[in-house]
Parts: structure tokens; C-alpha cells; sequence
């Protein structure tokens, strides 16, 4: 028998769904704005670079490095059992306004964690809550 997911999850809502359904093909998605082609994360009705709301849930590389991290010894809830793990900001190439994404890192010794070490994103299906999460991994 498979324990139960004890770490938050998610909200599907009708205006993420389109992230959640790319991070289930494998591929993060962020809104980019068509009027101006910022790209912004994270998601929020209006571009923060013209205030258009026209934008698109469009497909990033998936990469990127890491801007800052944090090494958790003392995780809350469910997490306790995973210290230590990382908890990134990763820096991500698309341009112009640079998307910072938060995420935990998994694959990784926290001793090698460094700011500028290359990452990328990996999925992990969450068993019977119907959705797929991000963290990060090294993109070696
Ligand atoms: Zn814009």
C-alpha cells in the first residue's frame, strides 16, 4: 500500500490549467506576453512589462542556473524526512525579463550546490492526487 501525499499540493484552477497539463508532457510553461514578449513568472493576469493580458502559456528550454539556494536542515511537516535538501531560485535564459523560479532540488548532493551550476527541470507525477510537480535537478 502506498502512503499518502503529505506535502502541499497544487491548485488546479481554470486560469493554470495550461501549466499544469504542459508540466504532464514534461514541459514548463510560462505566460508570455504577445504584445510585448516579456515573459512572466510568476503567472499574473497583466504583463508586468505593458500591462496587456494578452498573453500565452508558452514553452521554456526547461534549464537554466541556479541564482540562489538555501541547504534546509530543519524541513516543515512532511519535508523533515528529506533533510537536507536545497531549495533553488534558478535563473532561466529566456529573455527579456528574466523568469526566476523556485523549486527543490533533487538528484544532488547539497554539499555541491553552487550559484551559476546548471539545472533543469523534472517532473514527478504525485501517485492518485492528479498532478504532476517541478523540481530541479543538475543538467550535467
Ligand atoms: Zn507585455
Amino acid at each position: 500500500m502506498t502512503q499518502p501525499y503529505m506535502k502541499p499540493l497544487p491548485q488546479r484552477l481554470p486560469e493554470n490549467e495550461p501549466f499544469w497539463e504542459g508540466l504532464e508532457r514534461g514541459e514548463f510553461l510560462i505566460p508570455k506576453c504577445t504584445s510585448c514578449g516579456h515573459w512572466n513568472w510568476v503567472p499574473y493576469p497583466a504583463c508586468r512589462n505593458c500591462l496587456s493580458t494578452d498573453q500565452e502559456w508558452a514553452k521554456t528550454t526547461g534549464k537554466g542556473k541556479i541564482f540562489s539556494y538555501t541547504v534546509v536542515h530543519r524541513g516543515p511537516g512532511a519535508f523533515r524526512e528529506d533533510v537536507p535538501y536545497v531549495l533553488a531560485m534558478v535563473e532561466f535564459p529566456e529573455r527579456p525579463r528574466t523568469p526566476i523560479v523556485l523549486g527543490t532540488m533533487v538528484d544532488v548532493d547539497p554539499e555541491t550546490v553552487h550559484t551559476g551550476m546548471p539545472v533543469k527541470v523534472v517532473c514527478e507525477e504525485v501517485p492518485d492526487e492528479g498532478v504532476t510537480i517541478w523540481h530541479f535537478a543538475p543538467d550535467k
